[in-house]
């Protein structure tokens, strides 16, 4: 079987050709990040206009690239939410449009199922597993046992990491997106000479907090620039190297709980923060001593892609799923269907 993954749901117009063995014949992604430069943070009209203006191109380029045409395809999946409307609604509005014109079945898809399958696509990782999704807009843990089936774990009651390590970027004067210009400086910094929070450790579970830790950071900051007139460079490397640290061993920590609670075979980590150096050690070595696989998709595959909406689609469609004509754009859509209402967990 061969799908076509469309997916639209933040900053990322992407498309990409997936078949049911797990190949990828072909992905494309357009980023948006310089058209919402100037404004510190995704413009959801900008984005919505930017994913209408790209979405047919990026699916022909797919196309193009498979050497496949539209008559070559099983189906069509598509990112039906959660995510920021307008561009979920491009989106959903070309998939109907090519479901209608070739008569292909269609499969909404929710983003984060396409996050959270993503280690079936990259390494057949059996069912159940565990994951733990960090990103600009999300963060939790999840345990899953099937294509439709999440169990959250815990999560940040807050802000997303990536979020943070963007904020804090901001506090410091650096460019965005903060997460590799933060792990560059923290490359040159130490670690111990300034000591931020670890929010929420202290309570049991897998919830987490990213809040606070921004605010210690925007303090430590102030409390500088009082002292000494402005910032260092040695100032910044350091608390950047001190604000890794903490993200690290927080997500550490609480990863060891969440897999002490749920033994299985592997863990896995998505989102674009699973970029992070320095957190992927600490998660490995979590992993490890619980005697778990751990498993980090290429970064590719963990930022947002159509090849894993494709792929989430593909799964689906073998369960069974089919949508019709009347398949809605959804902002919010929760993984977990017994799950109380999220506290705030981001997008
Ligand atoms: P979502 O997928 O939840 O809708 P998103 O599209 O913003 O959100 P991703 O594209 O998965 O998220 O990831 C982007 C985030 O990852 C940004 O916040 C960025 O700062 C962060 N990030 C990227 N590289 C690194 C890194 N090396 N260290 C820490 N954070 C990073
Ligand atoms: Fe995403």
């Amino acid at each position: 079987l061969t799908f076509l993954g469309i997916e639209s749901s933040c900053d990322d117009t992407a498309a990409a050709i997936v078949t049911d063995g797990g190949e990828i014949l072909a992905s494309v992604v357009a980023g948006q990040t310089q058209l919402h430069a100037d404004f510190g943070g995704v413009v959801p009209e900008i984005a919505a206009r930017a994913h209408a203006e790209k979405l047919d191109l990026c699916v022909e380029e797919a196309l193009a690239e498979a050497g496949l045409g539209l008559a070559d395809l099983d189906g069509i999946a598509v990112t039906a939410g959660p995510g920021l409307i307008g561009g979920v609604l491009a989106g959903v509005m070309l998939a109907k449009g090519l479901a209608a014109g070739t008569g292909l079945p269609l499969v909404g898809v929710n983003h984060l199922a396409g996050h959270a399958l993503t280690p079936r696509l990259t390494d057949a990782v059996a069912y159940p597993y565990l994951m733990l999704l960090v990103s600009g807009g999300h963060c939790q843990f999840l345990r899953v046992d099937g294509p439709d089936e999440f169990t959250r774990i815990g999560g940040t009651i807050d802000d997303a990491p990536g979020e943070a390590f963007d904020k804090v970027a901001k506090l410091l004067g650096l460019p965005q997106p903060g997460g590799p210009v933060v792990e560059a400086e923290a490359a040159k910094g130490d670690a111990k000479r300034f000591s931020l929070p670890r929010p929420l450790l202290d309570r049991p579970g897998c919830d987490l907090s990213f809040s606070g830790l921004k605010t210690a950071v925007l303090r430590l900051r102030d409390d500088l620039v009082k002292a000494q007139g402005g910032l260092h460079a040695q100032d910044r490397a350091d608390i950047c190297a001190a604000f890794q640290r903490a993200v690290a061993e927080v997500l550490a920590e609480k990863s060891r709980r969440a897999l002490e609670a749920h033994p299985v075979k592997t863990f896995a980590v998505a989102g674009g923060v699973a970029a992070n150096t320095e957190l992927r050690r600490a998660l490995e070595t979590v992993a490890s001593r619980a005697g778990a696989e751990f498993l980090a998709p290429p970064l590719r595959l963990c930022t947002d892609n159509g090849a894993m909406i494709a792929w989430a689609g593909l799964e689906a469609f073998k369960a069974g799923q089919r949508d019709g004509m009347d398949l809605a754009a959804r902002p919010r859509w929760p993984l977990d269907k017994h799950a109380a209402p999220m506290l705030g967990a981001g997008k």
